[in-house]
């Protein structure tokens, strides 16, 4: 189809969920005939309260349980599991620019593991994770975890033995100094491959990324005063007013994809925006990169939990944190950061990191607010049906999850828009 007969989707946002639902959709055969533009407040490099991304940790470790009521989201967080370990392998995704990203032979996987990591922020990382009490996920044959099965070199940990494993396959691998202490409270861990993330050069590489596949980025702060019919106007008129689109163009939108987090809350209908909340996060940026991730749950600390997450190549590791919802307060909590440095130094979870005199180096503390729903996160169409002509389709609420399901999530939007 000819470019001046293509209709639009207009994305808004450029977190990680716009990002992408640009990348999936401009991929996508079923959605090539439209065209993709993104509007955002901010893009990547940016930093705002309401723009979620670039604080996250991140890693991958599912938060969807056994129940039924999860089944799609268990199905979108292993399909990212299944897409970024494929991307790292250089078996599938497109990366820009990098020597060694776009080919390979079958002997050379590490050198093509390394580029990739180099080129998008995303790296294989072993993670343990230790649980203070019992819950639906210490089922200690592992069934409570339904990703025990889908992640590559899930294992038991047993916590009593000298070694740790369970299976021990070359016990004289085993590194007190890398492995990490076990918290003395725990009574339940797992160990397997997980994805760690450098979440702002994931960001940058997704952001050049939908550029060069041809996507627009208009960067405005749309007004959300006055409802989602509001929203989808001034959508036409931002559009409209870009120096790459005449009039006519606002009439070729076809649909609008809200990706905004939590900015959804101030122009939704009251009945969906109460369900929308900020769950509080704190973190300390340290030197030096982790050998593994480590996270501590359950421990009686209340919205509080340890973690210690590795930034891949960045020579840098996050360090957490909490979980505080309908906590607005952007300010540092000191004595909460001191809290967390003072739990991963007790269980040795990072002590690779600790300097000479006993302490980490840190380089930044932060704040940031997960984008919480009631009910989980919003992927649909909206029933209220079109807006001047223009489809809403709505991916937000995605709280502690929106890197690990983004991928999933994202080809859940292409099957809407194709069938739009
Ligand atoms: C401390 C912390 C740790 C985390 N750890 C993990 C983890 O380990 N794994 C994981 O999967 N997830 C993690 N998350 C969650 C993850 O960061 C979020 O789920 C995700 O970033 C949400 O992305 P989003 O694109 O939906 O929203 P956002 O990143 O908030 O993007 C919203 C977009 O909308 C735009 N926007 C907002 N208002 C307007 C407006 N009026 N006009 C125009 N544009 C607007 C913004 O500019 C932005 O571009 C963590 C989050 C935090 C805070």
């Amino acid at each position: 189809m000819a470019s001046e007969e293509k209709k639009h989707i207009i994305i808004l946002g450029a977190g990680v969920t716009g990002l992408q639902t640009a990348l999936s959709l401009l991929t996508s055969p079923s959605t090539s005939h439209y065209s993709i533009s993104i509007i955002a407040a901010q893009v990547p490099g940016d930093l705002a309260a309401e723009y979620t991304s670039p604080w996250a940790g991140g890693h991958w470790r599912s938060h969807a349980t056994t129940a039924p009521e999860d089944k799609e989201t268990r199905e979108w967080d292993l399909r990212t599991y299944q897409y970024w370990t494929s991307l790292l392998q250089g078996k599938e995704g497109k990366v820009c620019g990098i020597p060694g990203c776009e080919s390979r032979g079958e002997d050379d996987l590490g050198e093509m593991v390394f580029a990739r990591m180099k080129a998008t922020g995303l790296g294989f990382k072993e993670s343990r994770n230790y649980w203070g009490k019992e819950s639906l996920e210490t089922i200690p044959d592992g069934s409570g975890l339904w990703w025990s099965s889908a992640v590559s070199s899930f294992q038991i940990l047993n916590l009593l033995s000298e070694s740790q494993l369970t299976c021990k396959p070359n016990p004289s691998s085993y590194s007190p100094h890398v492995s990490g202490g076990i918290p003395t409270t725990a009574l339940f861990g797992v160990k397997y491959q997980s994805i760690c993330i450098n979440v702002p050069q994931y960001l940058t590489y997704l952001f050049s990324l939908v550029h060069s596949l041809g996507a627009s980025v208009l960067q405005a702060h749309l007004d959300t005063s006055s409802g989602l019919q509001g929203v989808v106007e001034d959508v036409k008129r931002v559009f409209v007013t870009s120096p790459e689109n005449s009039e006519d163009e606002g009439e070729k939108i076809a649909a609008v994809v809200n990706c905004m987090g939590l900015t959804a809350a101030k122009f939704l209908p009251e009945v969906e925006a109460e369900k929308s909340h900020p769950i509080r996060g704190q973190t300390i940026l340290v030197k030096g990169e982790a050998a593994m991730a480590r996270t501590f749950t359950d421990f009686g600390g209340g919205d509080e939990l340890v973690y210690v997450i590795p930034r891949p190549g960045s020579k840098s590791t996050v360090l957490g944190g909490c979980k505080q919802a309908e906590n607005y307060s952007s300010e540092i909590d000191e004595e909460l950061s001191a809290r967390i440095l003072a739990r991963i130094k007790e269980h040795h979870l990072a002590d690779e990191l600790l300097g000479d005199d006993g302490e980490f180096k840190i380089l930044s503390t932060q704040v940031g607010f997960r984008p919480g729903r009631k009910g989980g996160s919003r992927v649909e169409i909206d029933t209220g049906g079109k807006i001047r002509g223009v489809s809403v389709i709505h991916s937000y609420g995605h709280a502690g999850a929106g890197y690990q399901n983004s991928v999933g999530s994202a080809e859940k939007i292409v099957r809407l828009v194709a069938e739009l």
